[in-house]
Protein backbone atom coordinates (compact mmCIF):
# COMPACT_ATOMS: atom_id res chain seq x y z
CA UNK A 1 0.00 0.00 0.00
CA UNK A 2 1.51 3.33 -0.99
CA UNK A 3 1.53 6.03 1.33
CA UNK A 4 -1.38 7.91 -0.47
CA UNK A 5 -3.92 5.06 0.33
CA UNK A 6 -2.84 4.66 3.79
CA UNK A 7 -4.16 8.77 3.70
CA UNK A 8 -6.89 8.19 1.30
CA UNK A 9 -8.33 5.12 3.28
CA UNK A 10 -7.36 5.77 6.55
CA UNK A 11 -10.86 6.24 8.31
CA UNK A 12 -11.74 2.56 7.09
CA UNK A 13 -8.26 1.27 8.32
CA UNK A 14 -8.46 2.98 11.91
CA UNK A 15 -11.71 0.69 11.75
CA UNK A 16 -10.85 -2.42 13.78
CA UNK A 17 -12.62 -4.72 11.95
CA UNK A 18 -10.65 -3.88 8.86
CA UNK A 19 -7.16 -2.61 9.96
CA UNK A 20 -4.12 -2.79 7.39
CA UNK A 21 -4.59 -5.68 6.45
CA UNK A 22 -7.97 -6.04 5.39
CA UNK A 23 -7.66 -2.49 3.45
CA UNK A 24 -4.98 -4.60 1.74
CA UNK A 25 -6.91 -7.36 0.72
CA UNK A 26 -9.61 -5.14 -0.57
CA UNK A 27 -7.13 -3.82 -2.74
CA UNK A 28 -6.64 -6.56 -4.38
CA UNK A 29 -9.85 -8.06 -4.35
CA UNK A 30 -12.29 -8.64 -7.71
CA UNK A 31 -15.52 -7.88 -7.40
CA UNK A 32 -18.72 -8.58 -9.97
CA UNK A 33 -21.57 -6.63 -10.02
CA UNK A 34 -24.38 -8.46 -12.27
CA UNK A 35 -26.81 -5.44 -12.81
CA UNK A 36 -26.53 -1.80 -12.64
CA UNK A 37 -29.77 -0.20 -11.73
CA UNK A 38 -30.32 0.91 -8.37
CA UNK A 39 -28.55 -1.55 -6.55
CA UNK A 40 -25.47 -1.83 -8.65
CA UNK A 41 -25.08 1.62 -9.44
CA UNK A 42 -25.24 2.07 -5.25
CA UNK A 43 -22.97 -1.34 -4.76
CA UNK A 44 -20.51 0.10 -7.51
CA UNK A 45 -20.02 3.37 -6.10
CA UNK A 46 -19.87 2.52 -2.48
CA UNK A 47 -17.12 -0.52 -3.59
CA UNK A 48 -14.60 1.95 -5.51
CA UNK A 49 -14.50 4.72 -2.95
CA UNK A 50 -13.68 1.95 -0.42
CA UNK A 51 -10.99 0.97 -2.60
CA UNK A 52 -12.21 -2.66 -4.12
CA UNK A 53 -9.24 -3.03 -6.11
CA UNK A 54 -11.17 -4.55 -9.34
CA UNK A 55 -14.59 -3.79 -10.48
CA UNK A 56 -16.63 -5.17 -12.98
CA UNK A 57 -19.78 -3.93 -13.80
CA UNK A 58 -22.06 -6.46 -16.40
CA UNK A 59 -25.33 -4.20 -17.81
CA UNK A 60 -26.99 -4.71 -20.63
CA UNK A 61 -29.88 -1.72 -20.43
CA UNK A 62 -29.31 1.82 -21.26
CA UNK A 63 -29.88 4.91 -18.76
CA UNK A 64 -33.37 6.43 -18.95
CA UNK A 65 -34.69 9.17 -17.52
CA UNK A 66 -36.95 7.12 -15.46
CA UNK A 67 -33.89 5.81 -13.63
CA UNK A 68 -32.61 8.63 -12.53
CA UNK A 69 -34.97 8.27 -9.29
CA UNK A 70 -32.63 5.87 -7.72
CA UNK A 71 -29.56 4.93 -9.90
CA UNK A 72 -27.01 7.07 -7.87
CA UNK A 73 -24.33 6.92 -10.30
CA UNK A 74 -26.00 8.54 -13.41
CA UNK A 75 -26.86 11.88 -14.16
CA UNK A 76 -29.36 13.67 -17.11
CA UNK A 77 -26.64 13.55 -19.33
CA UNK A 78 -26.66 10.47 -19.09
CA UNK A 79 -30.06 9.42 -19.71
CA UNK A 80 -30.34 12.43 -22.56
CA UNK A 81 -27.59 10.48 -24.43
CA UNK A 82 -29.15 6.70 -23.72
CA UNK A 83 -25.34 5.70 -22.32
CA UNK A 84 -25.10 2.26 -21.82
CA UNK A 85 -25.38 2.12 -17.95
CA UNK A 86 -22.28 0.07 -18.07
CA UNK A 87 -20.66 2.66 -19.68
CA UNK A 88 -21.72 5.24 -18.01
CA UNK A 89 -20.77 3.34 -15.21
CA UNK A 90 -17.45 2.80 -16.00
CA UNK A 91 -16.88 6.33 -16.40
CA UNK A 92 -18.49 7.88 -13.18
CA UNK A 93 -16.60 5.32 -11.04
CA UNK A 94 -13.44 6.17 -13.17
CA UNK A 95 -13.41 9.90 -11.84
CA UNK A 96 -14.80 8.90 -8.67
CA UNK A 97 -11.64 6.53 -7.96
CA UNK A 98 -8.92 6.21 -10.77
CA UNK A 99 -6.36 3.97 -8.40
CA UNK A 100 -8.43 1.20 -9.17
CA UNK A 101 -9.57 -0.57 -12.13
CA UNK A 102 -12.81 -0.87 -13.75
CA UNK A 103 -14.40 -2.40 -16.43
CA UNK A 104 -18.04 -1.85 -17.49
CA UNK A 105 -19.49 -4.44 -20.00
CA UNK A 106 -22.56 -3.84 -21.99
CA UNK A 107 -23.97 -7.61 -22.10
CA UNK A 108 -26.64 -9.44 -20.83
CA UNK A 109 -25.14 -12.81 -18.18
CA UNK A 110 -26.12 -15.98 -19.99
CA UNK A 111 -24.74 -19.27 -19.69
CA UNK A 112 -22.47 -18.92 -22.40
CA UNK A 113 -20.68 -15.79 -21.03
CA UNK A 114 -20.76 -16.43 -17.05
CA UNK A 115 -17.44 -18.04 -17.33
CA UNK A 116 -15.63 -15.65 -18.76
CA UNK A 117 -17.61 -12.78 -16.87
CA UNK A 118 -17.63 -14.04 -13.79
CA UNK A 119 -14.66 -17.02 -13.53
CA UNK A 120 -11.94 -14.44 -11.95
CA UNK A 121 -14.25 -12.74 -9.26
CA UNK A 122 -13.79 -13.41 -5.54
CA UNK A 123 -17.02 -12.21 -4.98
CA UNK A 124 -20.25 -11.55 -7.14
CA UNK A 125 -22.84 -8.76 -6.25
CA UNK A 126 -26.43 -9.62 -7.62
CA UNK A 127 -28.19 -6.09 -8.84
CA UNK A 128 -30.07 -7.89 -11.61
CA UNK A 129 -33.94 -7.28 -11.74
CA UNK A 130 -34.94 -11.20 -12.50
CA UNK A 131 -34.45 -14.53 -11.39
CA UNK A 132 -33.75 -15.99 -14.25
CA UNK A 133 -30.06 -14.39 -14.12
CA UNK A 134 -30.35 -15.14 -9.94
CA UNK A 135 -30.66 -18.83 -10.72
CA UNK A 136 -27.60 -19.31 -13.07
CA UNK A 137 -25.43 -16.32 -10.54
CA UNK A 138 -25.89 -19.41 -8.04
CA UNK A 139 -25.40 -22.39 -9.99
CA UNK A 140 -21.97 -20.71 -11.79
CA UNK A 141 -21.38 -19.44 -7.88
CA UNK A 142 -21.98 -22.71 -5.96
CA UNK A 143 -20.21 -24.72 -9.05
CA UNK A 144 -16.97 -22.34 -8.56
CA UNK A 145 -17.38 -22.14 -5.18
CA UNK A 146 -16.91 -18.27 -5.23
CA UNK A 147 -19.41 -16.53 -2.52
CA UNK A 148 -22.27 -14.20 -4.13
CA UNK A 149 -25.07 -12.00 -2.54
CA UNK A 150 -28.58 -11.94 -3.54
CA UNK A 151 -30.03 -8.60 -3.48
CA UNK A 152 -34.03 -7.23 -4.24
CA UNK A 153 -35.71 -4.74 -3.65
CA UNK A 154 -39.45 -3.72 -5.54
CA UNK A 155 -41.58 -0.99 -3.57
CA UNK A 156 -40.79 -0.48 -0.28
CA UNK A 157 -39.64 -3.83 0.91
CA UNK A 158 -36.39 -5.48 -0.10
CA UNK A 159 -33.86 -8.40 1.05
CA UNK A 160 -30.84 -9.83 0.93
CA UNK A 161 -28.88 -12.95 1.70
CA UNK A 162 -25.04 -14.05 1.24
CA UNK A 163 -24.55 -17.23 0.15
CA UNK A 164 -21.17 -19.17 0.79
CA UNK A 165 -20.75 -22.22 -1.43
CA UNK A 166 -19.88 -25.17 1.13
CA UNK A 167 -20.94 -23.18 4.50
CA UNK A 168 -24.45 -21.77 3.90
CA UNK A 169 -27.56 -22.20 2.10
CA UNK A 170 -27.70 -21.27 -1.60
CA UNK A 171 -30.77 -19.71 -3.28
CA UNK A 172 -32.46 -23.15 -4.18
CA UNK A 173 -31.69 -24.69 -0.52
CA UNK A 174 -34.23 -21.57 0.15
CA UNK A 175 -36.08 -21.04 -3.28
CA UNK A 176 -35.52 -24.80 -4.80
CA UNK A 177 -37.87 -22.62 -8.01
CA UNK A 178 -38.42 -19.51 -9.41
CA UNK A 179 -41.48 -17.71 -8.83
CA UNK A 180 -44.33 -18.18 -11.33
CA UNK A 181 -46.48 -16.10 -13.50
CA UNK A 182 -46.48 -12.44 -13.08
CA UNK A 183 -44.34 -10.66 -10.73
CA UNK A 184 -44.46 -7.23 -8.86
CA UNK A 185 -41.40 -5.24 -10.54
CA UNK A 186 -40.30 -1.72 -10.43
CA UNK A 187 -42.06 -0.84 -13.66
CA UNK A 188 -45.45 -2.29 -12.44
CA UNK A 189 -44.71 -1.58 -7.94
CA UNK A 190 -42.74 0.86 -8.33
CA UNK A 191 -39.74 1.42 -6.17
CA UNK A 192 -38.34 3.91 -3.53
CA UNK A 193 -34.46 4.55 -4.00
CA UNK A 194 -34.00 4.07 -0.08
CA UNK A 195 -35.18 0.63 0.72
CA UNK A 196 -32.27 0.27 -2.50
CA UNK A 197 -29.73 1.64 -1.43
CA UNK A 198 -31.01 0.09 2.11
CA UNK A 199 -30.33 -3.44 0.55
CA UNK A 200 -27.58 -2.53 -0.81
CA UNK A 201 -25.82 -1.64 1.75
CA UNK A 202 -26.82 -5.23 3.77
CA UNK A 203 -25.33 -6.46 0.81
CA UNK A 204 -21.93 -4.47 1.05
CA UNK A 205 -21.63 -4.68 4.71
CA UNK A 206 -21.04 -8.93 4.45
CA UNK A 207 -19.11 -7.82 0.72
CA UNK A 208 -16.21 -5.62 2.84
CA UNK A 209 -16.15 -9.00 5.35
CA UNK A 210 -15.93 -11.39 2.53
CA UNK A 211 -13.35 -8.64 0.31
CA UNK A 212 -11.27 -7.66 3.42
CA UNK A 213 -10.34 -11.27 3.75
CA UNK A 214 -13.06 -11.94 6.85
CA UNK A 215 -15.77 -14.11 5.00
CA UNK A 216 -15.90 -16.66 8.74
CA UNK A 217 -17.73 -12.98 10.06
CA UNK A 218 -20.57 -13.43 7.58
CA UNK A 219 -23.72 -14.94 9.04
CA UNK A 220 -25.82 -16.72 7.17
CA UNK A 221 -29.25 -15.03 7.56
CA UNK A 222 -32.07 -13.69 5.71
CA UNK A 223 -32.71 -9.58 5.70
CA UNK A 224 -35.61 -8.34 4.93
CA UNK A 225 -37.02 -4.24 5.34
CA UNK A 226 -40.25 -2.83 5.00
CA UNK A 227 -39.32 0.57 5.23
CA UNK A 228 -42.67 2.57 4.47
CA UNK A 229 -44.24 0.27 7.40
CA UNK A 230 -41.29 -0.03 9.26
CA UNK A 231 -39.66 -2.76 10.31
CA UNK A 232 -36.59 -5.29 9.38
CA UNK A 233 -36.53 -8.54 10.25
CA UNK A 234 -33.14 -10.43 10.43
CA UNK A 235 -33.68 -14.74 10.82
CA UNK A 236 -31.37 -17.21 10.08
CA UNK A 237 -30.93 -19.03 6.48
CA UNK A 238 -32.19 -22.21 7.06
CA UNK A 239 -29.81 -24.86 6.64
CA UNK A 240 -28.09 -25.88 3.52
CA UNK A 241 -30.37 -28.96 2.64
CA UNK A 242 -28.59 -32.27 1.60
CA UNK A 243 -31.05 -32.58 -1.43
CA UNK A 244 -30.59 -29.11 -2.81
CA UNK A 245 -29.81 -30.16 -6.42
CA UNK A 246 -27.55 -27.04 -6.79
CA UNK A 247 -25.24 -27.26 -3.58
CA UNK A 248 -25.87 -30.91 -2.51
CA UNK A 249 -26.57 -32.88 -5.51
CA UNK A 250 -24.23 -30.28 -8.20
CA UNK A 251 -26.59 -29.89 -10.97
CA UNK A 252 -26.50 -26.96 -12.66
CA UNK A 253 -28.93 -27.06 -15.04
CA UNK A 254 -29.37 -22.93 -15.58
CA UNK A 255 -25.76 -23.07 -16.51
CA UNK A 256 -26.83 -24.61 -19.68
CA UNK A 257 -28.05 -22.29 -22.39
CA UNK A 258 -30.69 -24.49 -23.68
CA UNK A 259 -32.69 -23.92 -20.39
CA UNK A 260 -33.38 -20.10 -21.18
CA UNK A 261 -36.25 -19.28 -23.15
CA UNK A 262 -35.46 -18.73 -26.37
CA UNK A 263 -35.30 -15.74 -28.17
CA UNK A 264 -35.93 -14.93 -31.92
CA UNK A 265 -35.79 -12.09 -34.41
CA UNK A 266 -39.64 -11.93 -36.04
CA UNK A 267 -39.74 -9.62 -38.86
CA UNK A 268 -37.12 -6.38 -38.99
CA UNK A 269 -37.45 -4.58 -35.72
CA UNK A 270 -39.26 -7.19 -33.82
CA UNK A 271 -37.97 -9.86 -30.99
CA UNK A 272 -40.18 -13.02 -29.73
CA UNK A 273 -39.24 -14.29 -26.38
CA UNK A 274 -40.42 -18.41 -26.69
CA UNK A 275 -41.34 -18.71 -22.71
CA UNK A 276 -44.36 -21.29 -22.62
CA UNK A 277 -44.50 -22.85 -19.28
CA UNK A 278 -45.26 -19.41 -17.77
CA UNK A 279 -48.52 -19.33 -17.72
CA UNK A 280 -49.88 -15.81 -17.48
CA UNK A 281 -53.11 -14.24 -16.01
CA UNK A 282 -53.73 -11.21 -18.89
CA UNK A 283 -56.80 -10.01 -17.03
CA UNK A 284 -54.14 -9.63 -13.75
CA UNK A 285 -51.50 -8.07 -16.34
CA UNK A 286 -53.48 -5.51 -18.00
CA UNK A 287 -54.37 -4.02 -14.47
CA UNK A 288 -50.85 -3.58 -13.71
CA UNK A 289 -49.55 -2.69 -17.34
CA UNK A 290 -52.78 -0.21 -17.89
CA UNK A 291 -51.03 2.75 -15.83
CA UNK A 292 -47.96 2.68 -17.59
CA UNK A 293 -49.58 3.13 -20.95
CA UNK A 294 -52.02 1.73 -23.93
CA UNK A 295 -53.31 -1.94 -22.98
CA UNK A 296 -55.57 -3.82 -24.94
CA UNK A 297 -56.34 -7.07 -24.28
CA UNK A 298 -58.87 -10.50 -24.66
CA UNK A 299 -58.38 -13.92 -24.20
CA UNK A 300 -55.68 -14.79 -26.23
CA UNK A 301 -53.52 -11.42 -26.19
CA UNK A 302 -52.91 -8.43 -24.63
CA UNK A 303 -51.31 -5.82 -26.30
CA UNK A 304 -49.27 -3.26 -24.50
CA UNK A 305 -47.92 0.13 -25.81
CA UNK A 306 -45.23 2.19 -24.23
CA UNK A 307 -43.03 4.04 -26.76
CA UNK A 308 -41.07 3.05 -28.38
CA UNK A 309 -41.68 -0.25 -27.69
CA UNK A 310 -45.47 -2.55 -28.32
CA UNK A 311 -45.51 -6.15 -26.57
CA UNK A 312 -47.76 -8.64 -27.49
CA UNK A 313 -48.39 -11.07 -24.31
CA UNK A 314 -49.75 -14.28 -24.98
CA UNK A 315 -51.54 -16.66 -21.81
CA UNK A 316 -48.73 -19.22 -22.22
CA UNK A 317 -45.90 -16.71 -21.80
CA UNK A 318 -44.85 -15.93 -24.70
CA UNK A 319 -44.19 -12.59 -25.69
CA UNK A 320 -43.30 -10.59 -29.43
CA UNK A 321 -41.73 -7.64 -28.35
CA UNK A 322 -41.72 -4.69 -31.69
CA UNK A 323 -39.11 -1.74 -31.42
CA UNK A 324 -35.54 -3.56 -30.68
CA UNK A 325 -34.08 -6.09 -32.54
CA UNK A 326 -31.75 -6.92 -29.54
CA UNK A 327 -32.36 -10.06 -27.61
CA UNK A 328 -30.90 -8.13 -24.37
CA UNK A 329 -33.47 -5.42 -24.65
CA UNK A 330 -36.15 -7.61 -25.36
CA UNK A 331 -35.72 -10.01 -21.81
CA UNK A 332 -35.16 -7.04 -20.11
CA UNK A 333 -38.33 -5.99 -21.35
CA UNK A 334 -39.82 -8.90 -20.39
CA UNK A 335 -38.73 -9.11 -16.81
CA UNK A 336 -39.29 -5.50 -16.21
CA UNK A 337 -43.20 -5.68 -17.40
CA UNK A 338 -43.78 -9.57 -16.50
CA UNK A 339 -41.67 -10.33 -14.20
CA UNK A 340 -38.79 -13.07 -14.40
ZN1 LIG B 1 -28.36 -25.35 -2.02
Amino acid sequence: MTGADRERYSRQIFFAGIGEKGQEALLRSRTVMVGCGALGSFQAAALARAGAGDLTIIDRNYVEPSNLQRQWLFEEADACQALPKAAAAERRIAAINSSIHVRGIVADLTASNASELLGDADLILDGTDNFETRYLINDFAVSRGIPWIYGAAVGSYGLSMPVLPGRTACLRCVYPNPPGGVQPTCETAGVLNVIASLIASYQLGDALKILCGRPDLVRPRITRVEIWEGGTRQTEAPPRDPDCPTCGRREFPYLEESRRAPVTLCGRNAVQVHERERPIDLTALKGRLEPLGEVRANEFALRFLNAPYEMTIFPDGRAIIKGTSDPGIARSLYARYIGQ
